[in-house]
């Protein structure tokens, strides 16, 4: 059975149960029209003023045939927990997982077997599909380290593949092989020479073409913070629940904020861009960001999936400028 995910959980419990986890993020924004799945969601009465990934989920679920759903209640957003009641009272069954308020490895532990209670996975199933995805992900880090050591990855390559780890598209096996014979290819480049390095940091942008304009820009985007998260690269030195403990995103601010500032430290970055969208609660953490950050930070907006608009551009470009002054 496919169960729809709308933010990275432990995806090793809903293989181990048998079934296929399906982020429903991804499958939004990769849809055809993604402003039409957006529409949908409105007409069902979906505020304008709430966050586009909300309504294109909603939207995902009215045109895809996916009745189970894993709502991340704590550790994500209050909006999911609105979604999660909407497709409840649709019909969906609804399975809430939380993460703890802090990154406590007992509380996890317990998040994690409430889980693989629900979907009645049991625990050595669970280590074999650890085992399974872990190589996976360090093959995942491999492809970050070409991305920003050996600049033969770019950053749009780095962010599709770490993005689509939080349910590897379905198909571990398939994930891995098209993995490998990327990363065969990509080892076989010249690599490319940018006058500026960058790192993008907050949820994954809603923009289609953020990543060619900053290449045309001159700009590499060696750091790309949450979907490197969602890839938990230190996974295979770790248990499940310390592998999840280590995960920033649903955890207090300062953990992203030292992990992003490590990453300026480590990577050579020259500044960072914040994507904030709109209507989300973590347009306010921005504030933490700008007081806290080592280098140079820009704080972008969207609303809604498009290209770059030129007011967006302009900025882009003249923050450019700056970091190459
Ligand atoms: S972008 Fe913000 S408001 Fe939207 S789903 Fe993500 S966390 Fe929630």
């Amino acid at each position: 059975m496919n169960i729809g995910i709308t933010s990275t959980i432990p995806i090793e419990v809903v293989y181990a149960a048998g079934h296929t986890p399906c982020d429903l993020n991804n499958l939004f924004i990769s849809a055809a029209d993604p402003s039409h799945l957006i529409r949908q969601a409105e007409d069902a009465g979906f505020p304008q003023t709430t966050c586009a990934w909300i309504k294109g989920i909603y939207g995902v679920l009215l045109e895809n045939k996916i009745d189970t759903i894993i709502i991340v209640s704590g550790g994500d957003c209050s909006n999911s927990i609105a979604l999660g009641e909407i497709l409840k009272h649709d019909g969906k069954r609804i399975i809430p997982f939380s993460y703890p308020l802090k990154p406590d490895l007992k509380e996890i532990e317990q998040a994690i077997n409430k889980l693989a209670g629900e979907l009645g996975a049991k625990p050595d199933k669970i280590i074999a599909c650890k085992q399974q995805l872990d190589p996976i992900r360090i093959r995942l880090a491999e492809l970050d380290e070409l991305t920003w050591q050996e600049m033969l990855v770019t950053g749009e390559e780095n962010q599709l593949h770490l993005v689509s780890s939080s349910d590897f598209n379905g198909n571990p096996e398939l994930f891995s092989t098209e993995l490998e014979n990327f990363l065969k290819n990509a080892r076989k480049r010249q690599p490319t020479k940018k006058g500026v390095r960058i790192g993008l940091a907050g949820v994954p942008p809603i923009l289609s073409k953020l990543y060619s304009t900053l290449d045309e820009l001159d700009v590499a985007v060696v750091f790309n913070e949450v979907p490197r998260q969602f890839s938990l690269p230190w996974a295979s030195q770790s248990s499940l629940a310390q592998q999840y403990s280590r995960y920033t995103y649903p955890y207090a601010v300062h953990g992203r904020l030292n992990d992003i500032n490590k990453a300026c430290k480590e990577r050579n970055l020259d500044g960072i861009i914040h994507y904030t969208q709109s209507f989300c609660f973590r347009q306010i953490e921005d504030i933490l960001f700008k007081r806290t950050l080592s280098v140079p930070t820009l704080t972008l907006e969207a609303d809604q999936p498009g290209p770059v608009d030129g007011r967006t551009l302009t900025r882009i470009e003249t923050f450019i400028e700056i970091l190459k002054g």
